[in-house]
């Protein structure tokens, strides 16, 4: 017998790249290309480091209290984990334990069907419409457990609150996660409706929008009865999860909270005029609601243009996969990172 037959073998999800290089402008992983709002410099330069020999609070009691505040909800309606994607993990092994199939879409976050692999949780992909939507009766079949993320990456497209509602109220049976990772972009939070379905569960992250991948901090929202089996699994694994300065510094972040509007508004501008500018060169792509638009060209094949831009030190995410493999997925920039973009494309467009 060899041990390695015995191994939990699993293929894991490929982030996109994070160059050494800062003058790389990279558009690839859907950061926020603003820092984080000034008063987290301010809470990072007066913090007691001597209180770093000590655990950090189980509950991350100052950052739930925020989070509570500006979602005017209970802190038992709050579960708070490292990135959505501890988040996620963590609902993927406390709800869909059925047996029963889990849905998702076939063109969505690729992290899903990793999770499903590494717990051995069975799933099924349901294909969206040649426009990208989903078909919301494939989401009323006998299933273990849902997630949609709204709006979804990486087309970014959003789905209205009725059609998602409509899915929740039709699976009593089985927890439905909406993933609002791009939700502040322009989506339509489904929040207002946990209190009405038990089922629900609202996953959000403080990577995109609030401009701190680099922290590690995710949320649900939830009933209180989802949310303490939540606490319950997380606690069984590792109790002391969120580090002192996330707790500190993610609490100033949501207390910034003008700061916080005007970056995601400052994003949404840009969004809205590279879509004209890309329109004009000859692109097309889903409305996007998020912080990255999802293009193609009509001409030029987009592995062409992701490999050109990549030499002119300018990243985009590529995927060379089933019905996406014609699409770069370009996350925004500040106007000026966009105008070197839009430069780049033309000229790469001439030249082919
Ligand atoms: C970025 C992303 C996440 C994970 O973000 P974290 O950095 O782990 O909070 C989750 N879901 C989707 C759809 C994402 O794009």
């Amino acid at each position: 017998m060899n041990w390695e037959e015995n191994v939990r073998k699993v293929t894991p999800y490929v982030p996109g790249e994070q160059p050494d290089d800062i003058n790389v402008i990279k558009l690839n992983t859907n950061e926020c290309p603003y820092p984080p709002a000034p008063g987290i410099k301010e809470k990072a330069e007066s913090f007691e480091y001597g209180r770093l020999r000590l655990y950090p609070d189980t509950e991350a009691g100052k950052l739930a209290d925020a989070l509570c505040e500006y979602y005017s909800i209970g802190p038992e309606q709050l579960f708070i984990g490292v990135g959505s994607d501890d988040v996620l993990a963590m609902a993927f092994l406390t709800f869909f334990n059925s047996g029963k199939p889990v849905f998702f879409p076939d063109i969505t976050y690729s992290f899903y069907d990793v999770w499903a692999e590494l717990y051995r949780i069975p799933y099924e992909c349901k294909s969206l419409d040649e426009k990208f939507h989903i078909k919301k009766e494939d989401y009323k079949k006998e299933n273990g457990g849902i997630i949609i993320p709204n709006p979804n990456a990486p087309t970014g497209l959003a789905e209205p609150l009725k059609a998602l509602e409509d899915i929740i109220a039709s699976n009593p049976g089985s927890v439905v996660i909406i993933d609002e990772a791009y939700v502040d972009f322009g989506g339509e939070s489904c929040l207002p409706l946990i209190d009405k379905y038990d089922n629900l569960l609202v996953v959000q992250t403080f990577s995109k929008s609030r401009a701190l991948a680099g922290l590690r901090i995710g949320f649900a929202m939830g009933n209180p009865r989802l949310i303490g089996y939540l606490k319950d699994a997380k606690f069984s694994f590792n109790s002391y999860t969120m580090n002192m300065l996330s707790v500190e510094l993610g609490a100033e972040a949501v207390r910034n909270a003008d700061y916080f509007k005007d970056t995601v508004n400052k994003i949404i501008a840009t969004r809205e005029r590279i879509k004209g500018e890309l329109l004009e060169l000859g692109f097309t792509f889903p409305d996007s609601k998020a912080n990255f638009i999802f293009a193609s060209h009509e001409k030029i094949p987009a592995k062409i243009i992701f490999q050109e831009l990549r030499k002119r030190g300018i990243y985009v995410r590529y995927w060379e996969k089933p019905r996406i493999d014609n699409a770069l997925r370009i996350t925004i920039g500040t106007d000026e990172q966009m105008d070197v973009l839009i430069k780049n494309l033309k000229e790469i467009i001439e030249k082919e």
